[in-house]
C-alpha cells in the first residue's frame, strides 16, 4: 500500500509527532522551534544529579535531615509529632503537644499529664505543674499561646519521630526510591527527524544533506516510517546519535561525504538502532506485573536492565559530556 494519499508535507508532521509522543511517555517535554530549522524539536526534562533518574514535581511532607533515613521518603501523620513552636527569638519554645513525658517549661519538673477524648475524637493533653511556687499552673494541648512565655506568635511544628528534626513540605524528588539526592539538572536533546515512505518504487527513503547534521553527543536522528504489514499499519523507529548516524550513512556512501543532498534509506530492522516495539511492550507489562504483586524485586531489576537495552529512545536519558 502507498501512502500516496498523504501529501510529503504533511507525513513529516506525523513521523514528528510520533516521535514526540514516544518521547513524552518517557517523561519528556517538547518543544518545536518557532521557525524551521534544522532542528525538528527540543526535549527537556529534569534528572537527578546522582543516579540521573527523572526528577518528579510531586508534593510529599518528608524530615528536613539528610541524614535520616526518613529523609526524602513521603511521610504519613503516624510518622511524625506535632508540635507548636513559638516564634519569640528570646523564647523559642517547642512543646510537644501530645507526649506522655513533659517537664514544666518553666521550673523544669516533672509535670503530671491527664488525657482525655476531645470533640472531634481527638485527644486532649492537659498538663499540670505540681509545684506551688512556679508560675504554671496547667496547660493542654489546646492551647494556642506559647505555654512557656504566652506569646501568641507560634507556629505548627511538626518533627521527624526518627531524629527529631523538622519535617518539611517538599515539591519535588529522584522518582528512583530509595534515592535520598536533592540536587536535580535541567537537561535537553535536540532532535532532527527524517520520515520516509514508501515511493513508487516501493523503496523506502528520505532526503538527507551532511551539512544539516548537528555536530554534538546530545543531538539525535531519528528516521521514521510508516509501513503496512498484513493491512496493519506500522511505525517505525530508528533513533541513532551523531556517530552512530555517522556510522550508518556517512563512510559508506562517498556522496553525503561530498555534501550532495542525498536519498538514503531506513536501516533494517535487524539494525541494534531500531525500536522493537513489540518486545518493548511486553516486557513492560511484565514490569507492570511485578509493581502490582510488589514482589521479585531482583526478576523485576532483571527486566528493567533488558528493557534499558531494548528501548533505543532511552539513550536519550544517559548522561552527556556536555550535559552539565
Ligand atoms: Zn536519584
Ligand atoms: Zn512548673
Ligand atoms: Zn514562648
Ligand atoms: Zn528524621
Amino acid at each position: 500500500m502507498k501512502n500516496q494519499d498523504l501529501k510529503s508535507g504533511l507525513f513529516g508532521s506525523i513521523g514528528e509527532n510520533m516521535v514526540a509522543f514516544e518521547l513524552a511517555k518517557r517523561n519528556w517535554y517538547i518543544y518545536r522551534p518557532y521557525f524551521d530549522t534544522r532542528i525538528d524539536f527540543i526535549a527537556q526534562k529534569f534528572i537527578c544529579k546522582t543516579c540521573f533518574g527523572d526528577w518528579e514535581s510531586k508534593h510529599i511532607v518528608t524530615c528536613s535531615n539528610n541524614s535520616c533515613t526518613k529523609s526524602g521518603v513521603d511521610l504519613n501523620q503516624n510518622d511524625f509529632i506535632k508540635n507548636r513552636k513559638c516564634r519569640e527569638t528570646n523564647c523559642l519554645y517547642l512543646f510537644p503537644k501530645y507526649t506522655q513525658i513533659l517537664n514544666c517549661p518553666s521550673c523544669n519538673q516533672k509535670m503530671k499529664i491527664v488525657t482525655s477524648q476531645g470533640s472531634s475524637n481527638q485527644r486532649n493533653f492537659k498538663f499540670i505543674c505540681k509545684n506551688n511556687n512556679c508560675s504554671i499552673d496547667e496547660f493542654t494541648s489546646q492551647t494556642r499561646t506559647c505555654v512557656k512565655c504566652k506569646s501568641t506568635n507560634c507556629i505548627e511544628y511538626p518533627t521527624c519521630k526518627i531524629c527529631g528534626s523538622q519535617i518539611i513540605a517538599m515539591n519535588a524528588k529522584c522518582s528512583n526510591i530509595g534515592c535520598q539526592s536533592t540536587d536535580y539538572a535541567n537537561i535537553f536533546r535536540t532532535i532532527q527527524i527524517k520520515s520516509s515512505h514508501e515511493d513508487d518504487g516501493e523503496k523506502i527513503g528520505f532526503n538527507f544533506k551532511l551539512q544539516d547534521l548537528v555536530d554534538d553527543d546530545r543531538h539525535f536522528l531519528v528516521v521514521y516510517s510508516r509501513t503496512f504489514q498484513d493491512y496493519k499499519e506500522k511505525h517505525n523507529f530508528w533513533i541513532m546519535d551523531v556517530n552512530e548516524f555517522r556510522k550508518e550513512y556517512v563512510t559508506s556512501n562517498a556522496s553525503t561525504e561530498i555534501y550532495q543532498n542525498n536519498r538514503l534509506h531506513p536501516p533494517s530492522s535487524t539494525s541494534s538502532t531500531y525500536f522493537d516495539e513489540e518486545k518493548y511492550n511486553k516486557i513492560k507489562f511484565m514490569i507492570q506485573e511485578y509493581d502490582m504483586r510488589k514482589n521479585h524485586i531482583s526478576h523485576k531489576n532483571k527486566l528493567e536492565k533488558i528493557i534499558n537495552k531494548v528501548d533505543v529512545f532511552g539513550k536519550l536519558n544517559s548522561k552527556k559530556s556536555r550535559d552539565y
